[in-house]
């Protein structure tokens, strides 16, 4: 019998909208076009039976959600992980949307994934499970109508894998998927592109909310945090903290982040590491710090440790990281979280870049796609930031305003309310 006093759990859709209901409210949108852009245009659940090889058969589910296509093809990544269902998946597009249209990219928003754990799968298990669920969603993809990248838990191999899948049946289109290896069309700069961004989204924001980066922590540490951490130490950051699935290391005096970084290009658990004191995932996130960066799952940051939270800004690289009630917590504590529609989208718009390049077939340098990509991050960082001055809203409100107003804009455009 369901507890009435028992508060019922925020999902990632309700944290999502939450946030959309902000910005919509500041940009007095219609109820009815509000309705019409909270809902996804299409979703598809699909059956992943894995042969595994020791001879049993797993059988997952697979998902690709298509949130808004008004501003161009879907674009998202393809996540594999054991916290991958629908409710996250369709939150995670309905970001994607707001973060494409936030960076100005012409794309819309999607994502994808297994409900899987692939730290458990053989890499033949692994290319199996990728072959198998890309067969089964590429009845909607395409390069005009909607573009997988990685994400958690997936990696330019397994872009290269779905290339080869899809390529099967409609031909070699190497713009099918961004983060390829860049010996088949991936981008020169896509790799390290989330957590290099992060980091210009720091220096940017250490400027005018005068931070310091003497303490930083990382909660996560595979591709995106891993990056971010070695960027910032070259900005001259002292990274206290770092963890991964299995845990994390802590030294006050700062890791040696060159070091381990080649425990995450490894997968390497870096409880292994034995320099540091070892700690949990729930205590990095409440350790005393200038620059907190959750770089792993969502829903992290909730209203049970938000008032323990000791950092005096946080940098969302992971998606949704903070749920709706953590996000009063910390608002009502004046700790100011740079949203992940912002923070992260140096991944998305290289993936951009990467799509352009396969369409000219013409390869870009390094210093081109990092000097476009900071232009594109800076003049994001500096809209959003304007707002948030002039209107007094959370610099979350103002991120997504950008782009709800965007999407609203071409929705209307098209007629699709006519
Ligand atoms: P990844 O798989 O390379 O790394 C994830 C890291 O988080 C690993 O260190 C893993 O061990 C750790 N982790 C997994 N589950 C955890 C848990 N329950 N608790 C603590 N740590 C856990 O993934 P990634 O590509 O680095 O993505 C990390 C985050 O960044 C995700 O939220 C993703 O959506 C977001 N993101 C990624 C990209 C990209 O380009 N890869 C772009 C934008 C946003």
């Amino acid at each position: 019998m369901p507890n009435p006093n028992e508060k019922k759990k925020e999902s990632p859709t309700d944290t999502v909208n939450y946030f959309f209901d902000g910005a919509a409210e500041q940009l007095g949108l219609s109820e009815e076009i509000c309705q019409t852009l909270i809902k996804p245009y299409r979703e598809i659940i699909v059956e992943v039976p894995l042969r595994r090889n020791d001879g049993h058969l797993d059988l997952y589910t697979g998902y690709r959600v298509q949130h808004n296509g008004s501003r161009g093809p879907y674009k998202g990544g393809i996540r594999f992980h054991s916290t991958a269902d629908l409710e996250d998946i369709r939150a995670l597009a309905a970001l994607m949307t707001w973060k494409t249209a936030l960076a100005d990219i012409p794309f819309g928003g999607a994502k994808g994934g297994v409900t899987c754990n692939a730290l458990d799968l053989e890499t033949n298990e692994l290319e199996r499970l990728t072959r198998i669920f890309t067969r089964k969603i590429s009845l909607i993809l395409g390069p005009q109508r909607d573009i997988p990248a990685p994400d958690m838990g997936t990696d330019a191999q397994v872009m290269a894998w779905m290339m080869d899948e899809y390529g099967k049946r409609y031909g070699h289109t190497p713009e099918i998927v961004t983060g390829k290896p860049i010996e088949l069309g991936g981008s020169i700069g896509r790799n390290e592109a989330t957590g290099h961004g992060t980091s210009i989204i720091i220096a940017e924001a250490t400027i005018d909310f005068n931070l310091s980066f003497d303490k930083v922590v990382i909660h996560g540490f595979g591709n995106v945090g891993s990056h971010a951490a070695l960027y910032l130490t070259q900005m001259g950051a002292k990274i206290i903290a770092i963890s991964d699935y299995y845990g994390g290391i802590y030294n006050p005096n700062g890791l040696p982040i060159q070091q381990l970084f080649q425990y995450a290009v490894e997968r390497r658990p870096l409880k292994d590491y034995r320099d540091a004191d070892q700690i949990s995932n729930q205590e990095i996130l409440e350790l005393e710090c200038d620059i907190l960066i959750p770089a792993a799952i969502g829903g992290v940051i909730t209203e049970e440790n938000a008032n323990r939270i000791q950092a005096s800004a946080i940098f969302e690289a992971a998606n949704y990281p903070t749920t709706m009630s953590g996000e009063q917590v910390l608002a009502d504590r004046g700790i100011p979280v740079f949203p992940d529609i912002l923070v992260n989208a140096g991944g998305v718009i290289v993936s951009y870049f990467e799509w352009v390049q396969n369409i000219q077939q013409f390869k870009w340098d390094i210093n081109r796609v990092n000097k476009e990509m900071k232009e594109m991050l800076v003049k994001a960082y500096k809209n959003v930031f304007e707002i948030h001055k002039n209107k007094g809203v959370s610099l979350r409100t103002a991120a997504f305003m950008v782009g709800v107003q965007r999407v609203a804009k071409a929705t209307e455009l098209r007629g699709y309310l006519t």
